[in-house]
């Protein structure tokens, strides 16, 4: 088949043919029909993830067509499924819990085994698989693996955003367009941050209240002012300090600061305004993914046309664009994600 494979850290993806992937007895084999390119492929294309190494094939949001099964999957040949990037045990007492995202012996596609960045993908646990509805459209679906299902965990199973409730998102990447998107739909009110213009238009067309440079000035206190006292939730969804501070100092009292934004940098490490956390009595969540058993609640609001995801996608690529793509996250992007949905230039 051919893959993309990383050979070397900031270096072009190179696209190669490789052997097949081989079927594990409780997973299926992809034929893989989209996979989204993420913020967190280019954390492990510049090498700060510590599971991704040169050889690796990149790739952890994708949809795809079953051709081979495993004699302990429920899935068979034909059947379209959606993955979530967390590959979970389903047997540990987390898992057994509902809590698959914390489950200590789970597998991620793209960080430590191969991806999809590739015409077929073995997923192994298939258990974690959701049937793709008729409705959506594979490139749509790539994105219910990683950043439309990381944005509904953050905002309805942790932070618990209410209608009414005012909600600021930091970053307006993929992740933090889904969380409008879906904040939106739940009946909150939306402010967001970003440093393009185009992406701040874009995000006032999609129903956002306000739309803040963060070059401009101290957004924290525009937010406040913006918001009649703060927001009820806040959702950090860059990874970096100015973002996090940002989102912690733009809470009101007693609010909900979600990290979502991988943090980047080697070690991860960022100072926070504790303080602030202190004072304000403020709650602080991590958050990574969505456990599996959730997909129901979001794939009923889309296709019921309850949401409509698709301003979500900007553009589609082939997998020999994937590099530029990865090196386009090394500066500010043009709103919407990309796509890879043709795998064979
Ligand atoms: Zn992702
Ligand atoms: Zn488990």
């Amino acid at each position: 088949m051919r893959a993309a494979i990383l050979t070397a850290y900031r270096e072009d993806l190179q696209i190669d043919t490789v052997p097949d992937p081989a079927c594990e007895a409780d997973g299926v084999v992809l034929r893989v029909l989209a996979c989204g390119i993420c913020r967190s492929d280019w954390h492990g294309w510049v090498g700060e993830h510590p599971k991704v190494k040169p050889g690796a094939i990149p790739g952890h949001e994708y949809c795809g067509e079953v051709v081979e099964a495993g004699p302990l999957a429920r899935w068979k040949p034909g059947d379209r499924v959606i993955a979530p990037f967390i590959l979970a045990c389903g047997q540990c007492p987390d898992c057994q819990a509902g809590q698959s995202t914390i489950c200590k012996s789970q597998r991620v596609p793209g960080f430590g085994e191969p991806g999809a960045y590739a015409q077929y993908i073995s997923v192994p646990r298939a258990h974690n698989l959701a049937r793709l509805p008729e409705a959506i459209s594979p490139v749509l679906a790539a994105g219910l693996g990683c950043r439309v299902t990381t944005a509904w965990h953050a905002l309805t199973g942790r932070a618990d955003l209410r209608a009414g409730e005012w909600l600021a998102v930091h970053g307006t990447g993929g992740i933090g367009l889904s969380a409008l998107i879906l904040g939106r739909a739940l009946g909150a009110r939306v402010v967001v941050v970003d440093v393009v213009p185009e992406k701040l238009s874009h995000a006032l067309s999609l129903g956002a209240e306000a739309a803040f440079d963060a070059r401009e000035g101290d957004v924290a206190a525009r937010i406040v002012e913006a918001t009649g006292g703060g927001a009820h939730v806040s959702i950090e969804a860059l990874g970096i300090a100015a973002t996090a501070n940002a989102s912690i100092d733009c809470l009101r009292p007693l609010g909900r600061h979600v990290q979502v934004g991988l943090p980047t940098g080697h070690t991860a490490r960022m100072e926070v305004h504790m303080n602030a956390i202190y004072m304000k009595q403020l709650a602080v969540y991590g958050t990574r993914g969505m456990p599996a058993w959730r997909y129901p609640s979001l794939l009923d609001l889309i296709t019921r046309g309850v949401v409509d995801m698709s301003p979500l996608i900007a553009r589609t690529v082939p997998l020999s664009g994937a590099s530029a793509e990865l090196r386009a996250f090394d500066g500010p992007m043009p709103p919407g994600v990309a796509v890879i949905d043709d795998f064979t230039r």
